[in-house]
């Protein structure tokens, strides 16, 4: 499994629609400062469900849609597709591909899609939960987070673990269904 391409719209730098073409092994993003190679990395955190501004390095969630610049205006809403490649069915759905798409409007209204059909934010988490690919730190390890986990609460750490151990899945299941 690994990630195949990344197509962004309207998100942050990203105005016109652009697509990373990944390769197998390791990528590596180069450009000059302010370029957007951060906002890429925000991108995967974004489509695959990230809640908190925050973490995308804004102040708001709408601060992911194309603010505009000098020359061109700001844009109604921002979209990211993600491709992964699933051949060897790591991914618990049966497709070979798998593409995760996710919409937000200025409104803050927002949706997912996995294969071009309307999903839930939890069917996109339950897919990836046991893949390795998720929203938290094992995955996207920004700077200074190393040390955030070291420095953790126990029980902050043992989400970590649980999440790498495919565990979160069934919490998040009986979270909800408590809350019925
Ligand atoms: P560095 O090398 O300094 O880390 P970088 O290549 O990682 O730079 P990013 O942080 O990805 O750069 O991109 C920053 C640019 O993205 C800034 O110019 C900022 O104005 C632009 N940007 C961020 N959000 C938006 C948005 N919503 N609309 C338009 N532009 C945005
Ligand atoms: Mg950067």
């Amino acid at each position: 499994m690994h990630l195949k391409t990344l197509t962004m719209k309207g998100f942050k730098s990203f105005a016109s629609a652009t697509t990373l073409r990944l390769e197998p092994g390791i990528t590596c993003v180069v450009g000059p400062n302010g370029s957007g190679k951060s906002n890429v990395v925000d991108a995967i955190s974004w489509v695959l469900g990230e809640q908190g501004a925050k973490a995308l390095r804004g102040g708001k969630m709408e601060d992911v849609i194309f603010a505009g610049t000098s020359g061109r205006a700001p844009l109604g809403r921002a979209e990211v597709t993600l491709t992964i490649d699933n051949s060897d069915g790591a991914l618990p759905i049966d497709y070979s591909e798998v593409s995760v798409t996710r919409r937000m409007f200025r409104d803050g209204a927002g949706e997912y899609e996995i294969n071009g059909s309307r999903a839930r934010l939890l069917d996109v988490q339950e897919l990836l939960s046991d893949s390795g690919i998720g929203r938290e730190m094992h995955v996207i390890v920004g700077q200074g987070q190393l040390d955030g986990v070291l420095q953790s609460k126990p029980e902050d750490r043992r989400a970590y673990i649980e999440e790498a151990a495919g565990v979160l899945k069934h919490r998040k299941r009986k979270e909800k269904a408590l809350r019925k």
